[in-house]
């Protein structure tokens, strides 16, 4: 029997996905933006169409695979760099600071004054969640997604709106450019997608920003962009030597296996990263040992081709093995990977995996139990695959 098709399904929903089940098909267009569901603080717990199960995080996990890191890095020269600029530490490090930038202006073919830097892209999703929203309006965006700068923008006074993404898992490119109204100050899309590991197209997501970012700045967080080959892994960034107003937010932590390490950046025209920087001033969070290894790092193009072909069969593998397991996996573009696993509730899973020295996710999406699961050295995903076996047999 398929095991996302279970038997204890119906006994086991949680009132949130009863809700969504019900709810979804009668969706009209402005209830379609979910209502957020408040903890007693007033923060976001869950919308009508995601949740997350959270348990503390043991101590030693054996395989740690709940933050989407990279298993490999980070690279060895990158490793070296660290090493060498730690001697500088007593120097504030905007010379190593112009040459990383320099070497993101060749690959990304844009001027410096388009780039801004920070310490992990989370820093610019907070940095553009709090000016663009410290005067209110609504931020667009999809519903799952990854929802730090819809976060940041609802603590300072804004509304969001969640739009389902489509049946294949694609964004809903032409309800979200529908729910923009006068008060819309930003669209955030995440491509690929996380937690749902999925692309939307490149030609209808570059035609989608060219158009609508006539009306509205259009925020794409390309974190996972370079797990993927060919056209479909192409960025945005060039939107912006056509004037268009786009930012494009990428980051070290994910190929570069340097999340630790924090360094991401945002791509932007220069009047959009002055509205920010007038606002936030200061340029130098990040560390002269980050900045000098993240150098390395992108020179490092062994290292960088190697993290994608090795997480490339990882996750080939854990497909595979989940597949001839019964359950149903999306195919997934990223390095982590979405499964519905409705065997137990999402808590309790989470605990028997930790049990078993397995750190994973569990979300509700829509109307299943979702675990999400990152890509490890091939070893790290056998112990998963064992452990699964262990806890749902
Ligand atoms: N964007 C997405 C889609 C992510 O998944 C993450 C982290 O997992 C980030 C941004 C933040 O990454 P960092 O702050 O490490 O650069």
């Amino acid at each position: 029997m398929s095991k996302s098709i279970n038997r204890r399904d119906a006994l086991k929903r949680s009132v949130l996905s009863v809700g969504a089940l019900s709810i979804l098909p009668s969706l009209g267009f402005s209830e379609k933006f979910n209502s957020p569901i408040l903890d007693d603080n007033g923060n976001l717990e869950h919308t009508i169409l995601f949740k997350e199960h959270l348990v503390p995080e043991k101590a030693k996990l054996r395989a740690k695979l709940n933050a989407n890191e990279n298993p490999y890095g980070p690279s060895p020269k990158a490793m070296e760099a660290l090493k060498s600029a730690a001697t500088k530490g007593n120097r504030y490090g905007w010379k190593s600071l112009g040459e990383l930038v320099g070497l993101i202006t060749e690959k990304e073919g844009v001027d410096a004054d388009h780039i801004m830097m920070g310490p992990g892209s989370s820093d610019l999703l907070e940095k553009f969640g709090l000016v663009m929203f410290m005067n209110g309006g609504n931020i667009i965006s999809a519903d799952p997604s990854y929802m730090s700068m819809m976060n940041v923008a609802r603590s300072v006074g804004a509304e969001w709106k969640g739009v389902k993404l489509k049946d294949d898992w694609s964004h809903d490119l032409d309800a979200m450019e529908a729910a923009i109204d006068k008060d819309t100050k930003l669209v955030y899309i995440c491509n690929p997608n996380n937690p749902t590991g999925t692309i939307t197209a490149y030609k209808e997501l570059y035609d989608f920003c060219s158009r609508v970012s006539e009306k509205v700045p259009i925020f794409i967080d390309e974190a996972y962009l370079d797990f993927i080959d060919g056209k479909e892994g192409k960025s945005m960034v060039s939107l912006l030597n056509k004037g268009k107003n786009v930012i494009v937010a990428r980051t070290f932590s994910k190929i570069h296996g340097m999340a630790g390490l924090r360094v991401g950046y945002a791509a932007a025209l220069p009047k959009t990263l002055e509205k920010i920087q007038n606002i936030t001033r200061g340029g130098m969070g990040i560390t002269i040992t980050s900045i000098e290894a993240a150098v390395a790092s992108m020179k490092d193009k062994e290292f960088l081709t190697a993290s994608k072909v090795k997480n490339k069969e990882a996750r080939d593998f854990t497909y595979k093995k989940l597949v001839e397991m019964g359950y149903e996996p999306v195919p997934s573009q990223t390095s982590f990977m979405i499964f519905p696993q409705n065997e137990l509730e999402g808590k309790d899973f989470l605990e028997k995996m930790s049990a078993q020295g397995v750190g994973v996710r569990s979300f509700e999406i829509y109307d299943k139990t979702w675990c999400r699961v990152s890509m490890g050295t091939l070893e790290e995903m056998q112990i998963f695959i064992d452990a699964l076996d262990q806890v749902i047999g």
